[in-house]
């Protein structure tokens, strides 16, 4: 079967890349190419670069109550095309058509926002600094901006940064995860069709070698990593050693605590999305639950027997309640957790490494509990980003934070109580850059920043929001005196 190559977007045109390297973007639920995504060249990256660069000088000078018309008709053309879009990530990604339909939603959600960027991109003055002068402080687009996403949020996750940089009058280019670079393509399609001035907008496919190739351009102001703790690291690090303006969110390992007093039947369902929604492939995907004292118990068995409900297969399909994770190579490192949790002795309450699904011979791993899980076993310290929920029992709500920043990461976290004093005191101690009050999954909502703490996170400025805006603008100050 041949399948088509996907096309870079440069300066307003669809092109092939010159590249003979290509990689198969494969649908996880079938285990069948779909596409072939090239390896772009660095002649590719130059040349996008170049042509956003020349794009930068008209697209500032419009003014952003014009910018913003372009947001209004993509957010209609996503709205008529939200289907597809949805369906496409499905096919590339894996998760369910319901979760692909809420990222399509979140990522509207931050072009909706965009739309506000002449009210957000206003810097202020004061009068009578000294007699008679006065001094402003000014937002201005830099140039050059792009994106490095992860696979598990394709559609998503550029969308916390591009709608915000363009708004502000920056140009930009996207990198799309070489696992899953079809949604995008067809949103940038969309982004065509909305008639974004040539070289405003720009795709180019490729993997570890784009990025590097766009880190060290001169002519690029400014990079967005979205990714594992691992590659956050060294992008922060490489994109700072060329200038650039640098904002990195890496993994996580997100613990949840259930307290004596958590309305059960509220929170068993809460955790089950935390932990198996998106087949566990998501940076705020509960992993270990914290269960307090005389919760242990009932919050075992009742979640075990939820999980053990849960129906696996092709996202598709409108009854699957989770997909499979996105490849051979994920499954496998998924199943190498299971079996070290075995290892470790920790006990497997429900074992999802023999799942199969009827006529879909993907990468499904079955929802998988472990109980009697300690903080030093493997499956309590790695990311595993699979759907994998570890329990295990804790004396009080001080020795669950305890764990918790023991922790490297500080992505997110959760309590289940309710005590307004244990949330509170919850929400006040932990170092993590997102908390859940009986809440399993801190949603990044457009109008808010969102980022993580310690290795979940490298930088200062945020995505989307108000940081979005920071971080796509220079602060400029005037002072002013007329004779
Ligand atoms: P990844 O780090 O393997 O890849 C992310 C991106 O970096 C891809 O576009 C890839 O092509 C590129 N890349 C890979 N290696 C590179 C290198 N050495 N130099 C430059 N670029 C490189 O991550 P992934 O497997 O695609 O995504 C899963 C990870 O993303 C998980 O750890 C998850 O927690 C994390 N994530 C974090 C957030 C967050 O907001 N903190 C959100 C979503 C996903």
């Amino acid at each position: 079967m041949t399948v088509a190559t996907v096309q870079n977007f440069v300066g307003g045109e669809w092109v092939d890349s010159a590249s003979t390297e290509r990689l198969d973007v494969v649908n996880p639920a079938t285990a069948e190419p779909i596409a072939q995504v090239p390896l772009s060249t660095r002649e590719e990256v130059d040349r996008a670069v170049r042509v956003a660069q020349e794009a930068f000088q008209g697209w500032r000078e419009t003014p952003p109550t014009a910018r913003i018309r372009y947001f209004f008709r993509l957010k209609e053309l996503m709205e008529a095309n939200f289907e597809e879009l949805a369906r496409t990530l499905v096919m590339e990604e894996g998760k369910t058509i319901d979760e692909s339909r809420g990222e399509i939603r979140r990522a509207i959600e931050n072009v909706e926002v965009t739309t506000g960027i002449p009210s957000l991109m206003m810097g202020y003055n004061l009068e009578d600094i000294a007699p008679e002068i006065d001094e402003e402080c000014i937002r201005q687009p830099l140039g050059v901006f792009c994106v490095i996403p992860p696979f598990n949020f394709p559609t998503m996750v550029p969308m916390w940064f591009l709608p915000y940089a363009v708004a502000c009058g920056n140009t930009f280019i996207i990198k799309p995860s070489e696992q899953v670079p079809l949604s995008m393509n067809k949103l940038v399609h969309l982004m065509d069709e909305a008639g974004f001035p040539p070289g405003t907008v720009n795709l180019v496919n490729g993997a570890r070698g784009v990025a590097e190739a766009l880190m060290e351009h001169p002519l690029v102001k400014g990079v967005s990593f979205v990714g594992s703790t691992a590659v956050a690291k060294q992008i922060y690090a490489k994109a700072a050693a060329h200038g650039k303006r640098v904002q990195c969110q890496g993994g996580a390992k997100n613990f949840m605590v259930v307290m004596p007093d958590a309305v059960l039947e509220r929170t068993v369902p809460a955790l089950i999305t935390s932990v198996y929604g998106c087949a566990g492939e998501r940076c705020l995907s509960g992993s270990v639950l914290l269960a307090v004292g005389e919760a242990y118990e009932p919050l075992r068995d009742a979640f075990t027997e939820a999980a053990s409900r849960l129906k696996v297969g092709y996202g598709l399909d409108e009854s699957s309640q989770m997909g499979p994770v996105v490849s051979r190579r994920h499954k496998e490192r998924v199943l190498s957790y299971i079996n070290k949790g075995v290892e470790e002795g920790a006990r497997l309450l429900l074992d999802g490494r023999h799942v199969e699904v009827k006529d879909y011979p993907g990468f499904f791993v079955g929802p998988t509990v472990f109980d009697r899980v300690n903080p030093e076993m493997t499956i309590a310290r790695d990311e595993i980003f699979g759907p994998v929920g570890s329990i295990m029992r804790v004396r009080d709500l001080d020795e669950a934070v305890e764990i918790i920043h023991a922790s490297p990461y500080g992505n997110a976290a959760a309590v289940f109580t309710s005590s307004g004093q244990v949330a509170r005191r919850f929400q006040y101690r932990v170092q993590c850059g997102n908390i859940g009050i009986n809440i399993g999954i801190v949603a990044p909502m457009a109008f808010f920043p969102f980022g993580g703490f310690k290795d979940s996170f490298f930088g200062d400025l945020h995505g989307q929001g108000r940081d979005a805006v920071n971080f796509f603008t220079e602060r400029k100050i005037v002072i002013s005196r007329w004779f």
